[in-house]
């Protein structure tokens, strides 16, 4: 199964894709969390940091590379899930053709949908543990005493209301393009992670 999943910043891509991939056997690639160890690692250049830094994107071909390698390695042979990526229509374009060349395509795309007004608190609430990656929210998924808990730089307010106004200027025009081909589900993303959840696999479910 290659699936991507597709939404703006907080709305519940990380936490959903890591149980559906948990429960699919296959692995989760997001370009952010790609591109953020490549930071911790002294790895990334700095005016790559300093876009992410500001809440924009970082150019195509960069995410594009990075998809490429990633794709190819043997634990994606049973599939993978996309969170983060494609976010431009050259991105998803790319996409489509380095899995052609390879002989494979896209099952699904979906769309987690979630009002604005919430999703600037899921963001700026987010925590995430160093150790384990789980994600965490002060409000909505409180984490257990312990954990060892790291805030996004780019979960600050302002910076979070730029990464929306990118989503809406950039990643929103994918969806007439993924809904063109067929392969687009709409995912109602308020509610418990749970009910979430439920209505991600209902969809997996009904277009086999
Ligand atoms: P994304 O990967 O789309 O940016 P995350 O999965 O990191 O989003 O979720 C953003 C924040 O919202 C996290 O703090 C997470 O714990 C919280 N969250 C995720 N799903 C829900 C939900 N259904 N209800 C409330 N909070 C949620
Ligand atoms: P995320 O963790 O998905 O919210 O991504 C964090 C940041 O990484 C984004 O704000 C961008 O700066 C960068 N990034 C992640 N994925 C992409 C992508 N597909 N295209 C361009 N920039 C990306």
């Amino acid at each position: 199964m290659r699936l991507v999943f597709v939404g703006p910043p907080g709305a519940g891509k990380g936490t959903q894709a890591k149980i559906v991939c948990a429960a699919q056997g296959i692995p989760q690639i997001s370009t952010g969390d790609m591109l953020r160890a490549a930071k911790s690692e002294g790895r990334l250049p700095p005016d790559l940091a300093a876009r992410m830094a500001a809440g924009a994107l970082v150019p195509d071909e960069v995410v594009i590379a990075l998809i490429d390698e990633r794709t190819r390695q043997p634990d994606c042979m049973p599939g993978f899930l996309l969170d983060g990526f494609p976010r431009t229509l050259p991105q998803a374009k790319a996409l489509d053709e380095m899995l052609a060349s390879r002989s494979l395509a896209l099952d699904r795309v979906l769309s987690i949908e979630v009002p604005s007004a919430l999703l600037l608190e899921r963001a700026v609430f987010r925590r995430a543990d160093k150790r384990t990656g789980h994600i965490y929210h002060l409000k909505y998924s409180p984490p257990p005493p312990g954990a060892e808990l790291e805030h996004r730089p780019d979960d600050r307010e302002d910076v979070v209301q730029r990464r929306l106004d990118t989503y809406a200027a950039m990643t929103a025009e994918l969806l007439p393009y993924y809904e063109g081909r067929g392969i687009l589900s709409r995912i109602d993303g308020v509610g418990t992670v749970n009910e979430v959840t439920a209505r991600i696999f209902q969809a997996l479910e009904e277009k086999k």
